[in-house]
């Protein structure tokens, strides 16, 4: 690669960066650090109808938070830069110099056509099913008296446009299916298609990375370099991401939603890397968990897969129960789920401390934290439906009272517990499946819990106890 690489992540705040976003930005994140490049931040604005306030900052806390700091463009205070302003609305006097220059030369004009003429064009255009597709031979023929008010469209000339997508190879589209679009507004804004060339061209963008429902523009960018007489960058979509069931997009119900959403459930954000890293590349090995600067090292354009990827929240849930097990230490650990419990539990902190080695196996996301913990602090409510499934409450009642024999003479640790449980269901001739199934419901309302010796340690001999003799 001669030209030094520079990407840019571009989202339109018109809403919260969702998932699919952070994805966005960190292919471009990881293609500039693996290329000693640059990874801008730039904001495109320019839709003002769509606009969200809160939108700029969001997006600048969800990246923050998930570790992809820009080397240049918006951030709390924008960063140096030789490019800036890195927010769109700030730089209309470009495009407005590109459009005029376009206009200069015969490629660009005024258009005169009012929104209800083109209204009726159209309806008539879907009437007779033929695609609609405006040019400049529907303007009025007469010059205008003044263009106040008048958005400036492309003048597409004949002919057809050929482009190159580094994943999925050429593309070529005839101009006769490009309309002379917008480039900009009557507001005077730009349009996305104008704004977006002309920064990339005055970021020195070298490589467009973004979502593959761009390809569909990308003819007319691609025009647009042609006739403004810009260099073209190089062009990579990314694979689309569908839900779960791998056929429609990815929904809000599946997980689409705003990244912060997934800070306050208590995922880790190198999870949260490492699993999108994997939606639409691989390194050719089956290795699945990778930490960020392996990722880095790793990363290459031509693994980037041309097929969709599928968002799967169990993998995630998975990888971040990965991350909690081997990446944190207990005390890291105990700060990132302290917020989510009562204080009170942690005030005999040798007592949490078993109580997490037990469970931390089976925390997967810190707010599940409180569930999994709670049987340790808190008398359960039992189900006696759930008690008595296999076996009636008297029958229970009468191994209870066996089984508080059993245990009140032995020292109270795992084996000994253990060993007299199991001489216990020998003795009463019952299958220990059987008798632990009760206990284990018995002593914390529960079917799923860590193993039942465990249980019984842990709670210690007068609480467990107790609680069986309350059934
Ligand atoms: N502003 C566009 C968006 O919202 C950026 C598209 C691009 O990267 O070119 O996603």
């Amino acid at each position: 690669m001669n030209n030094p690489v520079r990407v840019r992540f571009a989202p339109s705040p018109t809403g919260f960066l969702h998932i699919g976003g952070i994805r966005t930005a960190l292919f471009n994140y990881l293609f500039a650090k693996a290329n000693s490049g640059q990874f801008i931040l730039r904001l495109e604005d320019t839709d003002r109808e769509r606009f969200v306030e809160e939108g700029v900052e969001q997006i600048i806390k969800s990246l923050d938070w998930i570790g992809l700091h820009p080397d240049e463009g918006v951030w709390y205070e924008q960063k140096p830069g030789e490019h800036g302003p890195y927010i769109q609305s700030q730089r209309l006097n470009h495009y407005k110099d590109y459009a005029q220059k376009l206009i200069d030369k015969g490629l660009a004009y005024y258009s005169q056509t009012i929104p209800e003429k083109i209204e009726s064009l159209k309806a008539e255009a879907i009437n007779e099913r033929r695609p609609f597709v405006y040019k400049h031979s529907m303007e009025p023929t007469e010059a205008p008296a003044s263009t106040r008010g008048m958005p400036i469209r492309l003048k597409v000339p004949d002919g057809k446009t050929m482009w190159k997508d580094e994943v999925r190879g050429e593309f070529e589209s005839n101009h006769e299916i490009i309309d002379d679009f917008i480039i900009v507004k009557a507001d005077g804004f730009p349009t996305y298609n104008f704004a977006n060339v002309v920064d990339d061209h005055l970021m020195n963008i070298s490589h467009v990375i973004r979502g593959d429902e761009f390809i569909s523009s990308t003819a007319k960018h691609a025009l647009l370099y042609d006739l403004l007489e810009f260099d073209r960058p190089a062009w990579v979509h990314l694979p689309s991401i569908l839900g779960p069931d791998g056929k429609k997009k990815l929904s809000k119900r599946d997980g689409d939603v705003n990244v912060l959403e997934y800070k306050a459930k208590g995922y880790l954000p190198e999870a949260i890397l490492n699993f999108l890293a994997l939606l639409g590349w691989n390194d050719g090995t089956t290795q699945e968990v990778f930490s960020p600067e392996e990722l880095i090292n790793k990363f290459n354009i031509g693994r980037v897969q041309k097929s969709p990827a599928v968002f799967d929240v169990n993998r995630l849930d998975w990888m971040n129960g990965e991350y909690i097990r081997n990446k944190l230490s207990d005390e890291e650990l105990i700060e990132h789920i302290k917020p989510y419990l009562p204080e009170a539990w942690l005030e005999n902190m040798n007592y949490f401390k078993t109580v997490l080695a037990l469970d931390k196996e089976r925390i997967k996301r810190f707010d599940e934290a409180k569930y999994i913990m709670e049987i340790f602090f808190e008398t359960p409510n039992v189900d006696k439906a759930l008690l008595c499934k296999k076996d009636d409450i008297d029958t229970i009642k009468s191994w209870v009272s066996e089984v508080v024999k059993a245990i009140e003479p032995i020292d109270f640790e795992h084996d000994q517990v253990e060993k007299a449980l199991r001489e216990l269901a020998e003795k009463l001739d019952v299958q220990s499946g059987r008798l632990f199934y009760t206990l284990r419901v018995g002593l914390t309302g529960r079917t799923e819990a860590p193993g039942l010796f465990d249980i019984f340690v842990t709670l210690g001999k007068a609480e467990s106890l107790k609680r069986l003799q309350s059934l």
